[in-house]
């Protein structure tokens, strides 16, 4: 039996942590706030008050929080994780993240970036893709744990490899959503059966998972999140800054940044990233 310590009990957190629990380990989670500490210990974890009570005895930790700064004051802060884990703690960072915060942690401590992609359904499922930057030896050892959350689990690289893949698929999925919001306007302003257009769209080329899974939904103006545009916001960010870093033009992807910045700028930014279809309407002079 592995002890594991979760930090970040939230919308992906909260499921991972569970699935850990089921499958075996020994989770203690911690989170911001006790709501979510509760939630976690109905779910057969183990709470905790503190970073450090969580990680004291702990082999394993995992953090999945919201953005670079958390998981550096959280890991790196005065009460972290690294003034209270055990020497030689495996450290599995889930959160999407800079690359270069990833591989700053890495020259502290033994660690995996490990960003996820699957939303909210894939945590709760634990089919997960898992994209992961690290040693080979640290992904060798993570398995089991890596496998209890996730689906499609792949070494991509050394430490910071895992948050650069993310980016890229964070740049995919952002765009494909405008395209689909697009679609779904056109169609609506020819008064055409968006459920009808949706099927056939699904079977042919066009066919992709922001449309089997999004777009029903968005037809309805259901943005309960899900994935926050806020956070698509900061990932979109992080792809810029990434693109530039390595002289890579990405002229779609810098025009679906500034939507999702727009969105998030108008007061949107907790709703659900499909919300983009309520800018183009917007934008359409039809909302
Ligand atoms: P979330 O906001 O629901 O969860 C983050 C949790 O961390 C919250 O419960 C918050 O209270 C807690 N937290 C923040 N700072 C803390 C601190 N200092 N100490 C303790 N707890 C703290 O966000 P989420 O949707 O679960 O996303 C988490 C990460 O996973 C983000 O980096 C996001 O980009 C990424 N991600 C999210 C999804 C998704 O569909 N929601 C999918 C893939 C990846």
């Amino acid at each position: 039996m592995t002890r594991i310590g979760f930090i970040g009990l939230g919308i992906m957190g909260g499921p991972m942590a569970a699935n850990l629990v089921k499958a075996g380990f020994e989770v203690t989670g911690y989170n911001r706030g006790r709501s979510k500490v509760d939630k976690f210990v109905e779910a057969g974890g183990r709470g905790a008050s503190s970073v450090g009570e969580a990680v004291r005895d702990a082999e394993v930790v995992i953090t999945m929080l919201p953005d670079s700064p958390d998981v550096e004051s959280v890991v790196l802060g005065d009460d972290g994780v690294l003034a209270h884990a055990p020497e030689g703690v495996l450290l599995i960072d889930c959160s999407t993240i800079r690359p270069e915060v990833s591989r700053a942690i890495a020259g502290r401590v033994r660690a995996l970036d490990a960003p996820v992609s699957g939303g909210e359904q894939g945590a709760i499922d634990g089919t997960l893709s898992i994209m992961v930057g690290g040693a080979a030896e640290d992904f060798q050892a993570a398995q089991n744990i890596l496998r209890a959350v996730g689906g499609t689990v792949v070494h991509v690289g050394a430490a910071g490899s895992g948050q650069t893949v993310k980016a890229a698929n964070q740049l995919i999925v952002a765009g494909t959503i405008e395209l689909v919001a697009e679609s779904l306007v056109f169609l609506e302003a020819h008064g055409v059966d968006t459920e009808a257009a949706i099927e056939v769209l699904s079977g042919g080329l066009a066919g992709n998972r922001i449309l089997d899974r999004k777009a029903a939904a968005m037809v309805r103006r259901e943005f309960t999140p899900g994935f926050r545009v806020e956070l698509h916001h900061k990932d979109l960010g992080i792809v810029q800054a990434a693109a530039r870093e390595a002289g890579v033009a990405t002229p779609l992807g810098a025009v679906v940044a500034q939507l999702m910045a727009a969105l998030n700028a108008q007061g949107d930014g907790g709703l659900d990233h499909g919300a983009l279809l309520k800018l183009v309407a917007q934008l359409s002079g039809r909302e």
